[in-house]
């Protein structure tokens, strides 16, 4: 493979513009994506090559019959063609380990958060 040549990375997203030499980007590296796959919001940027995304949902509670609002936050890798910023509508896929706490990758950005 060239360099600089876009992997496919098995999910219906489109690649980014931008270009990297980073061997941890899914789309120009050697990373690969599998597992689960979700959609959040950028709560902070401010380490290196790394976002936290955050995002709601609603667990149901069959005892009370109603749902309890939960939030998941989870450190990602964020790879410098993608560059992610706060504010921002985020992909993430589950990935191996990047670091001792990063399990996923951002995938793609979705625009910002109203
Ligand atoms: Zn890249």
């Amino acid at each position: 493979m060239t360099k600089n040549k876009t992997r496919n990375i098995g999910l219906d997203i489109k690649a980014p513009k931008e270009k990297c030499d980073s061997v941890k980007c899914p789309f120009h590296g050697k990373l690969p994506v599998r597992g689960r796959v979700f959609r959040g919001s950028v709560v902070s940027d401010k380490s290196k090559n790394t976002i936290v995304v955050m995002w709601n949902y609603f667990n149901f509670i069959p005892k009370y019959e109603r749902y309890e609002r939960k939030k998941t936050k989870i450190l990602a890798h964020n790879p410098s063609c993608i560059n992610a910023k706060k504010g921002d509508v985020v992909v993430v896929a589950e990935c191996r380990p990047v670091s001792k706490k990063k399990n996923f990758v951002v995938v793609g950005k979705e625009g910002e958060e109203k």
